[in-house]
């Protein structure tokens, strides 16, 4: 009896920590805190530590981990039969085990989901229109002398220039562009994913096992969205957590590139957020600006496509799991926290008189304004 009354005070003890870990997580300013500090620590350490060994350690422990968990509910329903105390010390052994991770991994990532909103060091100023049609234009026209300039394979996809490991270094240099307390200065090795068959039927891009500190890529993917996954998930290791912003983080680092490559990677992912406040304004140039894309570009996205269509298995139960993922982490919208758009109203163009023929408001996202600001830059 004196074992079980110890197991429970265990189990309580370790609850309570997790409830006020998750309730003080809730605020932004101990959020904003945690992350910079502990969950930095926990990162840096843990991602210098995984990135000597030369394997994704994250899918051999995930594999392990559902395979102890069988083995256990095997064995709980084994004993369960039994109804002995034994049965209760092994479930509360087994409760506690489960908190106490939780509870790590709550302090290495789930800070960081409640921080404050990301902050890159660069100025977000709204644009007039006459400039978005400028910034839109210089944009759409890189992008396409990139598409016509770029060594293509047979199958008319873009071919990278650099082996996983040299891109892995290269977007680490590229990270250190960014000279900003908001991401951690440690870049871990990201790793491709010896079981990227599963990953891709699961739908899954890239993933990052928060307390390992491990960046995952899939090595099925195209060329032009392999910098993009790498980068995206690099930006979760340095406490970039939301979907959106890690994103954003990946297509601010490539869209500034002058690597030739990576900015391709980075307009073949963005276009739509480049195209979509002209498309919203029902500028006149807009049709024009749309026809400079080659079809070298559509050729290579509908490849993409069809890579994604070939491994649709377990598409539903990949997209389940994430969405629960998220939302235990505070994200309400789930799989819908990666979209960051813009919206359009249509309001009066006389605020004083409601009957004025309507004008078009367009309200920036924050990747939208990110965009305008990286145009700013690279024509200063
Ligand atoms: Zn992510």
């Amino acid at each position: 009896m004196k074992k079980l009354v110890k197991r429970l005070i265990i189990v309580g003890s370790l609850a309570a920590v997790l409830t006020a870990v998750t309730l003080l997580a809730r605020n932004e300013g101990i959020a904003e805190f945690m992350a910079g500090t502990v969950s930095r620590g926990i990162l840096t350490a843990m991602g210098y530590a995984t990135s000597w060994i030369p394997f994704s350690l994250s899918q051999i422990i995930i594999i392990a981990l559902i395979i102890i968990g069988l083995a256990l509910a095997a064995a709980f329903f084994v004993q369960l039969k039994k109804r002995g105390r034994k049965t209760w010390l092994k479930l509360l052994n087994l409760t506690a085990a489960v908190i106490a991770y939780i509870i790590f991994y709550n302090l290495s990532v789930g800070f960081a989901y409640h921080r404050k909103p990301l902050d890159l060091g660069i100025s977000l100023n709204e644009p007039a229109e006459e400039y978005v049609a400028e910034a839109t234009e210089y944009f759409i026209r890189d992008f396409a002398a990139l598409a016509d300039s770029l060594p293509r394979d047979t199958a008319g996809n873009v071919v990278s220039p650099y082996t996983f490991k040299e891109l892995n270094q290269k977007l680490k240099e590229e990270y250190e562009r960014i000279d900003n307390d908001y991401l951690g200065d440690f870049t871990p090795t990201a790793k491709p994913v010896g079981l990227s068959a599963v990953m891709a039927e699961l739908s899954i891009a890239g993933f990052f096992l928060g307390p390992l500190g491990e960046a995952n890529v899939t090595k099925l993917a195209l060329d032009y969205e392999r910098p993009f996954y790498i980068a995206h998930e690099l930006a979760h290791a340095k406490g970039v957590m939301r979907e959106f912003e890690a994103d954003l983080t990946a297509s601010y680092l490539l869209l500034s590139s002058d690597d030739p490559y990576l900015r391709y990677s980075g307009y073949m992912i963005n276009y739509g957020y480049i195209l979509s406040p002209m498309c919203a304004l029902q500028n006149d140039y807009y049709t024009e600006l749309c026809d400079l894309i080659p079809d070298s570009v559509y050729t290579e996205m509908h490849n993409a496509y069809l890579l994604v269509a070939k491994y649709d298995m377990l598409d539903e139960l990949g997209r389940k799991i994430n969405d629960l993922y998220l939302k235990l982490n505070g994200q309400s919208k789930g799989v819908g926290s990666y979209d960051d758009p813009g919206s359009s109203v249509e309001i009066p163009s006389d605020p004083e008189d409601p009957t004025s023929p309507p004008i078009i408001k367009y309200y920036y996202s924050v990747t939208e304004l990110t965009i305008f600001s990286i145009y700013r830059t690279r024509t200063a």
